[in-house]
């Protein structure tokens, strides 16, 4: 089968960092203890998994820490939680991406001017739970179905997840501007990387019979990339992985596309990438 992978794809600089970061400490015999990771270290099962051989043990809460080194993830920890495990004199290792932390920033600086905090993304997505806790009262709004949420004739300060599509952001930004606020104040913090990635899917996924989306079930990005393909090419599969793929619905296609999510490891692409070829080789 002829396969076109997208240009821009897979691990994204802050994924990247914190992958590094972690295997370092691992590697580090020095520190002593436990690595712990306050949630998983990426939205991927399979890298998860491999970092957990190597001794990354992944917690969900700060209570089930007692010792050792902590490692916050790229997208970020509330402050809340980074408070309470210095309390516990605990080793922090901060792997949050950059990004991820302006965002915190910002919404900080927005509630001291005296804006109401809102964040266009996905309630229960760690990075939006960890900006929740970076101010008082943040509005979540993930759809149009949320605008009740918003305050009346406030100063309203908009922020976004930093994966989701600028077509998302611009369109809620329109649903917002139609409420009654006395002044709205925006400020971009969608991710270049992750828009990059949906820019090049979307040109591949116009010129192939199938696209699949690889990554993480849980990925906020993988799962947007999808999202964006899906509307252009029905024929839009999001796996975890090689072993997740169906081979029905390979039939009668000639030509695959392939991208994958900021939090998916070159290894699953390369295999994908290498099995679907052997396809027309008679691989199967
Ligand atoms: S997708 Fe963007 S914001 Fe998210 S970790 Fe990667 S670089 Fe950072």
């Amino acid at each position: 089968m002829e396969v076109l992978v997208a240009e821009r794809c897979g691990f994204c600089h802050g994924v990247s960092n914190a992958i590094s970061i972690a295997e370092e400490v691992l590697a580090d015999k020095e520190a002593g203890g436990q690595v712990y990771c306050l949630g998983p270290i990426i939205h991927n099962r399979d890298e998860v998994d491999r970092l957990a051989k190597a001794g990354l043990k992944t917690v969900d809460s700060v209570d089930e820490i007692r010792s050792g080194t902590v490692l916050i993830r790229s997208h970020g920890a509330a402050p809340k939680q980074i408070q309470s495990l210095k309390e516990r004199g605990l080793n922090i290792v901060d792997a949050t991406c950059v990004l991820v932390k302006r965002v915190q920033r910002i919404a900080r600086e927005l509630e001291t001017d005296g804006y109401k905090v809102v964040i266009v993304g996905e309630e229960r997505h760690p990075e939006v739970q960890a900006v929740v806790g970076c101010a008082k009262n943040v509005v979540v709004i993930a759809d149009k179905s949320d605008l009740h949420k918003l305050p009346q004739n406030a100063k309203l300060g908009v922020v976004c997840q930093t994966t989701q599509s600028p077509e998302h952001f611009g369109a809620m930004l329109g649903a917002i501007g139609q409420g009654s606020f006395s002044e709205m104040k925006v400020i971009n913090t969608l991710c270049k990387e992750a828009i990059k990635r949906q820019e090049s899917a979307i040109r591949l996924c116009r010129r192939v019979d199938a696209m699949f989306v690889l990554g993480g079930l849980e990925s906020a990005n993988t799962r947007r990339l999808a999202e964006l393909c899906r509307k252009v090419n029905s024929q839009t599969f999001h796996l975890q992985n090689w072993s997740e793929l169906d081979r029905s619905v390979i039939g009668g296609k000639r030509v695959a596309g392939v991208t994958a999510g900021a939090s998916t490891p070159k290894w699953i692409i390369d295999e994908f990438v290498t099995n679907l070829r052997a396809v027309e080789d008679g691989g199967f």
